[in-house]
């Protein structure tokens, strides 16, 4: 008998948590092996990509947009408040992500 095939919305489900523990696994380990925490990025980048899954907001924020290095804070990132928004700045890269102060938390 055929394996039973999972439903698209099983592997998104699989896929989203992944990313979530390889996201908390960079977090762990980013002070004391950040090469270790940058390569957890890029599993997570790959995994969201091939199933077409969004990273969520909160966890997106935790590494550059640009260079995908993780931030390690006050390390590796500057975060300043400008006009009523967050201005995150990668000191690896330069690159400036901003976003609203307000935004709900994640559930
Ligand atoms: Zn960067």
């Amino acid at each position: 008998m055929a394996k039973r095939k999972p439903r698209r919305s099983e592997v998104k489900k699989i896929a989203k948590e992944r990313i979530g523990l390889l996201l908390r696994m960079a977090e762990e380990c980013c002070r004391t092996d950040p090469a270790l925490s940058n390569r957890y990025v890029e599993i997570a980048r790959r995994i969201s990509m091939r199933h077409r899954v969004r990273i969520n907001w909160y966890l997106r924020r935790r590494f550059c947009r640009h260079c995908h290095h993780f931030f390690v804070q006050g390390v590796n990132v500057r975060v300043r408040i400008h006009r009523g928004r967050v201005v995150v700045t990668c000191r690896r890269c330069g690159h400036q992500s901003r976003y609203p102060v307000v935004m709900s938390h994640p559930r």
